[in-house]
């Protein structure tokens, strides 16, 4: 029985992950759960799940859930609370499923005690990729991406990496794939959330309309095969059944396909190296034909340009485009700007970033905070309304 701890329990990933335990029940127990505010939904899986923990990021929704709760699940709140399950003992493995830069503590206190990490929270490789990897190796912990296209890359590789010559991230193109630039500028934050393949949260479905997802996704690949830039390319396929592909110097392809539903990764990480049954169902492939590929419009997704310019100008850039894009995205939910600004948000705030190594996390947060006040000082500043 592995005791699993599930941050974000509350979002479109922690459900996943309860629904492919939900399959286990003699396999997998939910040891602690974690939520930022909805202590209404985290009272229906203390009942069903009876954690030993619940953590609500919030204070306010903590004193909420503990009064309403009547079960012995203990109740904590704040972030510290969340680097105290990850880091647990009894914690064997930890789904890191928070949203954005909040996740990235907990992620490294789970990779300091030596945890299998199974990891949605892809801001924690982006951000702080060689501070993680260090730790991962040195404290003998595991890190399995749930990520599809990065899952699907590890399992392509598990024979041999020797001769790989690039890899290919495959990206649906999002809501707006086929939608004329020149409408770009009027959509909704209601078309941009509508994904026509995946079912996510708000911030990566808007993330993936924008397709900076895919550059954030390119920068993930570069940490975790260790690649150089020029050995990571994108390719659209708009239906999201191919999710990715390993070139090798011998003129092979390799690649995972599923149905495109996350339980697929997340079972993954739970079983690896082995698989168990996810819930999603076979892929029919006669369905799905004819499954096509195209080269991605740069013109129309700058976002992904600048994800790869940022890689190339190193970890100081990165973190910049990440909490640029963070603070453009939060502005675009509260309609204080249009779509097609939110491009512009992370170009402006990349170009008046400094190049700087940042080789602990404290100088990875303090470069965050910087370009996240950049960032809202542009918004500020151009009346883009
Ligand atoms: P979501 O918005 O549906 O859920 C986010 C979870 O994080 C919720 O439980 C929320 O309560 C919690 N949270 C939010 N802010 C917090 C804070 N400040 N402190 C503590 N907890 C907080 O998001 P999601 O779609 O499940 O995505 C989670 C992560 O997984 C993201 O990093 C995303 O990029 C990645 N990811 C998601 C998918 C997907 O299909 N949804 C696919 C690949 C990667
Ligand atoms: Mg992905």
């Amino acid at each position: 029985m592995k005791n699993i701890t599930i941050l974000g329990a509350t979002g479109s990933i922690g459900t996943s992950t309860l629904a492919v335990i939900d399959l286990h029940p003699n396999s997998f127990k939910v040891f602690a759960i974690s939520a930022n505010k909805s202590w209404q939904q985290m009272l229906k899986l203390c009942i069903k799940y009876q954690p030993e923990y619940a953590v609500m990021a919030n204070e306010n929704a903590a004193s909420k859930l503990q009064k309403a709760l009547t079960n012995d699940t203990k109740i904590l709140s704040g972030a510290k609370s969340l680097n105290y399950i990850a880091a647990h003992k009894k914690t064997d493995y930890v789904m890191a499923a928070i949203v954005g830069v909040a996740g990235i503590h907990s992620v490294l206190m789970a990779a300091e005690s030596g945890k299998r990490i199974m990891l949605a929270n892809k801001e924690s490789l982006i951000l702080a990729g060689n501070i993680l990897l260090e730790s991962i190796i040195k404290n003998n912990s595991q890190l399995i991406p749930v990520d599809s296209e990065h899952c699907a890359i590890m399992q392509c590789i598990q024979n041999s990496k020797s001769k790989l010559q690039k890899v290919q991230l495959t990206a649906s193109g999002g809501p707006f794939l086929n939608t004329p630039i020149s409408k770009l500028k009027s959509v909704s934050i209601k078309d941009a959330c509508n994904h026509p393949n995946w079912s996510m949260g708000h911030k990566i479905s808007i993330d993936s309309a924008t397709m900076i997802n895919k550059g954030l996704e390119v920068i993930e690949a570069h940490y975790l095969f260790n690649l150089k830039p020029e050995q990571i390319e994108v390719v659209i396929h708009p239906k999201s059944i191919i999710h990715s592909l390993v070139y090798y110097k011998d003129g092979s392809v390799l690649s995972q396909l599923s149905n495109p539903d996350m339980r697929c990764a997340i079972s993954y990480s739970m079983a690896y190296p082995n698989r168990i049954k996810s819930g999603v169902k076979t892929l029919d492939l006669i369905k799905h034909s004819p499954l096509e590929f195209y080269k991605p419009d740069y013109k129309k997704f700058p976002c992904l340009e600048l994800a790869f310019e940022s890689l190339k100008q190193g970890v100081s850039a990165i973190g910049a485009i990440n909490a640029a894009n963070e603070i453009a995205v939060a502005a675009f939910m509260q309609g204080k700007i249009k779509f097609l600004d939110i491009a512009k948000v992370i170009e402006k705030t990349l170009a008046s970033t400094k190049r700087a190594e940042l080789n602990n996390l404290a100088s990875v947060i303090a470069n965050n905070e910087t370009a996240r006040q950049v960032a809202s000082l542009i918004i500020k500043q151009c009346s883009y309304n």
